[in-house]
């Protein structure tokens, strides 16, 4: 297997993933969206809110907010030898805020100074001039299988295009895809050009003219994956952790498979 990084800009990026198969892609797409622990405000403890936002609604936007920590430093909650919480499992968050102004991310304030905020500058209430927010909250690691906030990331793939110009490969296979109108991609098999298929592919394959042949073929060994972070992780790291993930199961599989025999 192999996997070749086309972007990355931090919280988005691209890749294609050769010699995989539909079942392992769907695996590593399933992993990075709902089993990659992420940490989150899961228990809002309000002690005074006069803003004009319902306790529920404060409690909700509070949840929301993406949290970064190093997760090797943090065990999940069910994974804890603790009953009740504690620094191995949770991160508690102060906030307390009073008078005109917005109430922001960056305002709660962790017992863990590791903890960072992707977004700050989230906007999570607005006061005025006599109005008060004090909450205490405890951030845990959680997965997306069990609450949509913990979700690490958008993710989803696609077949791997290869185009084929008169018979030969070309070197920008997935621009070339995009820009080829119906009449190619929905073709089994190469489809001579006419004008149309030139006009919409001149810029991606170098001279092209009426009369050639251009074929799109899909390959089910290879995919274009497209990670998008929506948590504090970075998506380079959601995607190593999610194949650490995998690893870790076919392991606890295989061990479950020798026991067995
Ligand atoms: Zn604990």
């Amino acid at each position: 297997m192999d996997v070749d990084i086309r972007t990355d800009d931090g919280d988005r990026m691209e890749f294609v993933l050769e010699d995989a198969n539909p079942a392992f892609a769907n695996a590593l797409r399933r992993t990075m969206i709902a089993k990659v622990p992420t940490m989150a405000v899961e228990e809002v403890d309000i002690i005074n809110n006069t803003s004009g936002l319902f306790d529920e609604m404060l409690a909700h936007r509070i949840g929301m907010v993406p949290l970064r920590v190093d997760p090797d430093e943090y065990t999940l909650p069910s994974e804890c030898d603790c009953d009740d919480g504690c620094s191995d499992c949770q991160v508690e968050l102060v906030l307390k805020k009073e008078g005109e102004g917005s109430v922001e991310a960056r305002h709660m304030k962790p017992t863990d100074k590791s903890l960072e905020m992707p977004n700050p500058d989230t906007i999570l209430a607005e006061l005025l001039e006599d109005q008060e927010i004090d909450l205490e909250a405890r951030a845990v690691l959680g997965i997306g299988q069990d609450h949509a906030r913990h979700q690490a990331a958008n993710a989803s793939y696609r077949y791997y295009p290869v185009v084929r110009h008169n018979g030969d490969e070309l070197d920008n296979n997935v621009v070339a895809a995009r820009l080829a109108p119906d009449k190619v991609k929905e073709a089994d098999g190469p489809v001579e050009a006419d004008g149309d298929v030139v006009y919409a592919m001149d810029e991606a394959i170098d001279g092209l003219e009426e009369g050639d042949t251009v074929e799109i073929v899909e390959h089910d060994d290879k995919f274009l994956f497209s990670v998008e972070s929506v948590s504090g992780l970075k998506a380079r790291e959601i995607v190593t952790r999610a194949i650490d993930i995998i690893e870790d199961d076919l392991d606890a599989f295989e061990d479950a498979v020798d026991d067995a025999l």
